[in-house]
């Protein structure tokens, strides 16, 4: 995982030197150790280092679940029904909304924790469960504590354009303007988010209006990203592409003009196989132009209660394997040195390389490509973040 490696860049018997500020000061063939004194060393025979793993999208701060509404579509229910009945995206809105902070604090743990146990180190986490300006600056003040407590390093991202709250009757431009006049200079105050995302669907937001967020964002000095194209080919890649976006994502029905627009603007395409296969989805991304064009592909557990319960960023790679024929190289350069381009972190972490953070996770396995393989498997040994072995998120809340 260093830049033009061939394959994983697999280097056999070797030894990582970790600075004092938890950088990596040196590394290669162990009997190629510089001759420097080691204040400790540390022996991980028969395992395997890799990059710690990145989760580039996620939106696991929320109250509730949706399991109750799950069941009832499997029982034949329909959407429509399920909306109805106050289901969908409104019911975590309002339990989001009721819940206190130690409880939404509690329950997002539980699923950080879940990604920390399988090597994951930094996670991109998305508000937008609030979709008024008091709780969405909560749910970003509540990731940015997770963050403080834990070991983990968390981007926050704010999402205020995920849907149209009911009390806007429907008028998407009128919330919109909600969303740039008053959502995101607050948000900006706060200082508790590193990015703006929007939801660009046909019964979401359209182009136009992410277009009007995205011009606010990045006058305030937000990098922008999107969830683009994922059920119907609306543009999506081509707009995020107009913004340089960090990442489009999911990309399901992206065009070959849409590819190429990612492709000439850097943009990261990040794939989503876990919503992908909770929302029996037929339509796969278009790897193979992604491949052509090289756009630089990232994987995320898309973790959300109602189209991606997955808490598993190890099995969101091993159905990229299986559901999108990303080789298994892919799926780990997805979710290591290209996740991290896709939150714009690339200069100092997702590949384990001289002076890059030492966020290295330690596996018990045979080879690097049964990270793609293995479903259910514990596979990781240890996990350093920025060279200490990492610990639980703290249960005591000193907020
Ligand atoms: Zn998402």
């Amino acid at each position: 995982m260093t830049d033009g490696a061939k394959s994983f860049g697999i280097v056999e018997n070797a030894a990582i030197a970790i600075d004092a500020a938890g950088r990596i000061a040196w590394l290669g063939a162990s009997n190629e150790v510089p001759p420097k004194t080691c204040a400790e060393t540390h022996s991980v025979d028969n395992a395997w280092l890799t990059p710690a793993l990145i989760d580039c999208h996620t939106h696991l701060v929320f109250a509730g679940d949706r399991a109750a509404e799950f069941a009832q579509r499997r029982a034949g229910v329909s959407y429509e029904e399920i909306a109805r009945r106050g289901g969908g995206i409104m019911s975590t809105v309002n339990a989001t909304r009721a819940a206190s902070d130690d409880a939404l604090h509690a329950q997002s743990k539980r699923r950080l924790d879940n990604l920390r146990a399988e090597g994951v180190a930094t996670v991109e986490i998305k508000s937008g469960y609030g979709l008024n300006t008091d709780t969405e600056l909560r749910l970003l003040e509540i990731t940015r504590s997770m963050s403080r407590e834990s070991s983990l390093s968390v981007s926050t991202t704010f999402l205020g354009a995920h849907a149209v709250p009911p009390e806007f009757n429907g008028s998407a431009d009128a919330y919109v303007d909600t969303v740039c006049n008053e959502m995101l200079p607050a948000v900006k105050a706060s200082g508790n988010a590193d990015a703006v995302d929007a939801y660009c669907e046909s019964f979401a937001f359209s182009t136009d209006q992410v277009a009007r967020i995205f011009e606010v964002a990045q006058s305030l000095g937000f990098p922008v990203k999107l969830h683009a194209d994922q059920l119907s080919d609306g543009g999506g890649a081509d707009l995020a592409a107009s913004f340089n976006a960090l990442s489009a994502d999911h990309l399901e029905y992206t065009n070959s003009a849409g590819v190429k627009a990612l492709a000439n603007a850097g943009t990261v395409a990040v794939l989503l196989p876990g919503a992908y296969l909770t929302l029996n989805e037929t339509q796969q991304p278009p790897v193979g132009l992604l491949r052509d064009h090289d756009v630089v592909i990232a994987i995320g557990s898309d973790c959300n209660p109602g189209t991606s319960p997955l808490c598993s960023l190890r099995l969101a790679m091993t159905l990229a394997a299986s559901q999108f024929f990303l080789t298994p190289e892919e799926c780990l350069a997805g979710t290591t040195c290209n996740a991290a381009r896709a939150l714009g972190l690339q200069r100092d972490r997702g590949m384990l390389k001289e002076g890059y953070r030492a966020d290295i996770a330690i596996w018990d396995i045979e080879h690097p490509r049964d990270l793609s393989y293995w479903m259910g498997r514990r596979e990781l040994r240890e996990l350093l973040v920025n060279g200490k072995r990492s610990q639980e998120i703290s249960t005591t809340t000193n907020r």
